[in-house]
């Protein structure tokens, strides 16, 4: 079942209005099981509204139009549809009677434009809607079938899932679409694509398809099947070869946070973790901290931004960072070793970096940042190169972070 949109709001083109109700039928139709091929968002001009009806695929099976169906701007949309289908006005009794009493209801004075409301193009199937006076249409063409809805969002929510849901259902008997999300972090995602290219054909070629959702630090992979639950099974097979093919970036499923797996791994292994944070100046341990229960695991952090802090409240020998700069594997070493014995925990992590804008040299650019792990047996050091802008790169570093000790609290890692 293919679905196309037409959103019709100047002030959705202005930026006025966020466009929430196609996001939203986006997702619900989706879920139902339609494709949406194509959504158009145009002004409330009845030129503009058949102009983006000429250019409906032919083999769209449903079209769905939402605004412009109020009395405050001339119920444009039902005078537009109603000449283009060549259907005459009339009074639709049932939605006159809901209107009148709709206003009774309130005890507010019924307008002239309130009861020419209830006048619909004759032939349609009338979608009613019991939080507000624009019943929704339903329009048989010939070719599509389309619908015409309010843009009061919650007027408009409410007429698709008790009236136009169970319609669609009995013309067109969708199967719902089913998808399970993996995150990752750590791989950008074009490498990210790169790498797992030959997983992704054999799930294009057994009729799965695959999204990439990319945020600063992250790309969440998701498969959809439009064959519904059927195919659980299977999905949950191909994650698995996933997690063996980047089992360093794919830390979870669904809702899981990257924080949430720290917390169970470091909880399973009964470890006390704590922090010595640089750039991120508390950001990591406020992760760490965001899981109820984080007591469990959590001890406590230095915040040591300036180098005599580092030395003062992280042992750090202040002669490494006269040799190697502030920013260097061997201060990051340092600190996650230091703050382990001073806050007396098994792990350590520590972050010291360039957040920029500024401070960067050719030998330190902004965005570099190094982190290191310290355990009683070792530590371990990575450096990572992000950008140049100072939020996304404090973000990045929380992330990184979390998934370098996630990966390092890994069974037989
Ligand atoms: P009226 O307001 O005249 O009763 P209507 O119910 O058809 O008409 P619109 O006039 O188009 O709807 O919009 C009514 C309200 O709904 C406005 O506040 C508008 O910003 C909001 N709205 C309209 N379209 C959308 C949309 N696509 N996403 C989010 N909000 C919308």
């Amino acid at each position: 079942m293919k679905v196309e949109l037409i959103s019709i709001g100047d002030e959705l083109l202005i930026g006025q209005t966020i466009n929430t109700n196609a996001a939203w039928l986006g997702q619900t139709l989706s879920n139902f099981g339609a494709r949406i091929t194509k959504t158009t968002t145009i002004s409330d001009q009845a030129a503009e509204i058949i102009s983006a009806l000429n250019t409906v695929s032919n083999d769209t099976d449903c079209v769905i139009i939402t605004g412009g169906l109020g009395p405050t701007n001339d119920d444009i949309t039902k005078h537009t549809l109603a000449k283009h289908y060549g259907l005459a006005l009339k009074m639709h009794q049932e939605t006159l009677e809901h209107i009148e009493g709709y206003f009774k209801n309130r005890n507010r004075p019924m307008l002239e434009s309130n009861r020419l409301q209830a006048m619909l193009p004759d032939g349609c199937r009338v979608l009613r809607n019991k939080n507000g006076t624009a019943a929704g249409m339903w329009i048989n063409s010939g070719k599509q079938v389309i619908i015409s809805l309010p843009g009061v969002p919650y007027e408009m929510k409410s007429i698709v899932e008790e009236e136009l849901l169970p319609l669609l259902t009995n013309k067109y008997n969708p199967s719902a679409l089913y998808y399970k999300t993996a995150h990752t972090q750590g791989i950008g995602e074009s490498f990210l694509a790169e790498k797992i290219r030959d997983w992704e054909e054999a799930l294009n070629a057994d009729a799965l398809q695959l999204a990439y959702l990319p945020s600063p630090g992250f790309v969440k992979l998701r498969i959809n099947s439009y064959k519904g639950a059927a195919d659980a099974e299977k999905i949950n097979r191909y994650f698995k070869e996933l997690e063996a093919i980047i089992p360093e970036a794919l830390y979870g499923y669904e809702k899981e946070t990257l924080a949430e797996v720290v917390a169970k791994l470091l909880v399973g292994q009964n470890l006390k973790i704590g922090t010595v944070e640089s750039c991120t100046s508390g950001l990591l341990a406020h992760q760490l901290t965001t899981i109820p229960g984080a007591s469990e695991y959590y001890q406590g952090s230095i915040l040591s931004y300036s180098n005599a802090l580092k030395t003062k409240m992280a042992g750090v020998d202040p002669n490494l960072i006269a040799q190697y700069g502030a920013v260097s594997q061997e201060v990051a070493c340092a600190m996650a070793e230091g703050g382990r014995e001073i806050l007396e925990v098994d792990i350590c992590v520590s972050t010291t970096g360039i957040a920029g804008p500024s401070g960067g040299t050719d030998e330190k650019p902004v965005g570099l940042v190094w982190i290191a792990i310290a355990t009683k047996e070792k530590t371990r050091v990575k450096s990572f190169q992000f950008g140049d802008n100072r939020e996304r790169n404090l973000t990045m570093t929380v992330a990184a972070a979390l998934n370098f000790l996630r990966f390092e609290l890994l069974p037989l890692t």
